[in-house]
């Protein structure tokens, strides 16, 4: 049997919409991935705890936003661990829950310059390739010093493009060389979940920027409201 080709999209999901749901079908896409597994952070070493809803919460969200999508699933490997969420920790047990997939760590072009600021960021290579989204209009400069610098920080030699340059080989999505960080070409929409809890403190809508279930999940459990919930 082919093996399994596995996403794997950690984020704080606080809370998921709908850009992180075009950038997960994206990769899946242009990777030709089995499975997007979304990864919600139990506590995430990186963002102010201020505003983040509780773990359970956002692991609920995101399972309602990817329900329905077969190729879309959510793991709670760091909401049920206890302690920082290391990135590092949750591939290594990805790796052995799914022994055998081939596992791809997604990211947007923002969270790829924050990797020297995470734990052995270059062990996540070594159970996982990695694959870095770049948005159309995107600011993200992937020949400039500070992506060369991460690049150098990982141990890679390079960017390999998907989909492939005119000329090059076609080959790129199944064929990386070991020392290569993918480049993916994603569709993006100008949502942000800080913008989205901006808008429930003061009471706007949120309608068209996460899915229905989620708004709903939302407006039950009154999260991010200026009321206690
Ligand atoms: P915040 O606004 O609270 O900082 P965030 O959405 O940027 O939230 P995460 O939930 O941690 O933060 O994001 C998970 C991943 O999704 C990151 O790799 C980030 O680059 C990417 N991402 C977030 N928003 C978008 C978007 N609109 N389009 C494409 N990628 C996105």
């Amino acid at each position: 049997m082919a093996e399994l080709r596995l996403g794997v999209l950690g984020g704080t999901f606080n809370p998921i919409h709908l850009g992180h749901l075009v950038l997960a079908e994206s990769f899946r896409e242009r990777l030709a991935l089995d499975r997007v597994l979304f990864v919600p952070a139990g506590t995430p070493p990186h963002k102010r705890a201020e505003a983040l809803a509780p773990a359970l919460h956002r692991y609920a969200m995101t399972a309602l936003a990817v329900a329905g999508h077969p190729g879309f699933a959510v793991s709670d490997v760091e909401v049920r661990r206890p302690g920082p969420s290391y990135s590092v920790e949750t591939v290594e047990t990805l790796a052995s829950e799914w022994g055998g997939a081939r596992l791809f760590f997604l990211m947007g072009s923002d969270t790829f310059l924050d990797l020297p600021t995470w734990r052995t960021p270059e062990r996540l290579t070594a159970w996982a390739t990695l694959a870095v989204g770049h948005r159309a209009g995107d600011e993200f400069r992937p020949a400039a010093a500070a992506a060369q610098a991460v690049l150098g920080r990982l141990g890679r030699r390079g960017w390999r493009r998907v989909p492939p340059e005119p000329g090059e080989s076609a080959d790129a999505v199944h064929a990386i060389a070991p020392d290569e960080v993918l480049l993916v070409e994603v569709q993006s929409l100008p949502v942000s979940a800080r913008e989205i809890r901006r808008r429930l403190t003061v009471g706007q809508s949120i309608r068209y920027l996460v899915p229905l279930p989620v708004a709903e999940y939302i407006a039950h459990q009154r999260l991010y409201s200026a009321e206690p919930g």
